[in-house]
């Protein structure tokens, strides 16, 4: 584990915001992050996120970074800061739709996949690319695309690890230069956790997602 003023502070030196991933992690746990200034955190599963919102301080900015099933967007789309996990238009359709009836406009990344394991979620940057072309994603006027989010994939190989983000990267640069150049939003590159944020760091993320690092192993 690694202190919470450490790991906050690398991530302040790199203009890289910290998540702090609290899944499974009990409300004390996360109040102990917060008093020493966390506000940032990050679940992925509805029902826990709906309870923490409900006890846990209001100003706490909620992520949801895990994957998303559309019927529950509505649990939370009122509150949550950020929907880290847009990885497909049935989604971002529902994510819009939502937000309208709360009248507000939610961040949400697009997530790509950068992995090579088939569990991993996210776009084809291929198939991404078509739909932005199509202007298939501007008809979602809730919607406030951010940037994109990824997962490396699950191994010890840091070369391939560091080569799966500085893709993300390469392909966060072609979609704010070929689609969303006139929003000054589109800012956001989400790669990292608690085994290589410091490679994803290196390779451009300014958005890390560190969890067991931070509050231990889940069990
Ligand atoms: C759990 C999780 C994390 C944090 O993982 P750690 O290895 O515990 O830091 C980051 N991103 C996503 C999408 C997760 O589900």
């Amino acid at each position: 584990m690694k202190s919470y003023e450490s790991l906050a502070n690398y991530c302040k030196e790199h203009n890289t915001t910290l998540v702090a991933v609290s899944k499974t992690k009990p409300n004390s746990a996360i109040e102990e992050l917060y008093n020493q200034g966390q506000r940032i955190f990050g679940e992925n599963r509805v029902q826990e996120l709906v309870d923490k919102e409900a006890t846990l301080p209001k100003d706490i900015a909620w992520h949801m970074i895990g994957h998303l099933q559309t019927n529950k967007v509505k649990y939370i789309s009122a509150f949550v800061d950020m929907i880290q996990s847009g990885d497909r238009t049935s989604l971002l359709k529902e994510i819009n739709k939502e937000a309208l009836k709360s009248q507000r406009k939610i961040d949400v990344l697009l997530q790509i996949k950068i992995a090579q394991e088939e569990s991993k979620h996210g776009w084809d940057i291929a198939q991404l690319k078509e739909l932005l072309s199509n202007g298939l994603l501007e008809k979602y006027e809730n919607i406030n695309f951010r940037g994109v989010m990824g997962m490396a994939t699950f191994t010890d190989n840091e070369t391939q690890v560091s080569q799966e983000f500085k893709n993300l990267k390469s392909y966060f640069d072609q979609l704010q230069s070929q689609y969303f150049s006139n929003i000054s939003t589109f800012d956001t590159i989400s790669m990292g956790m608690s085994g290589d944020y410091e490679l994803a760091i290196s390779a451009g993320s300014n958005m890390v997602r560190v969890g067991s690092l931070l509050f231990g192993k889940r069990s």
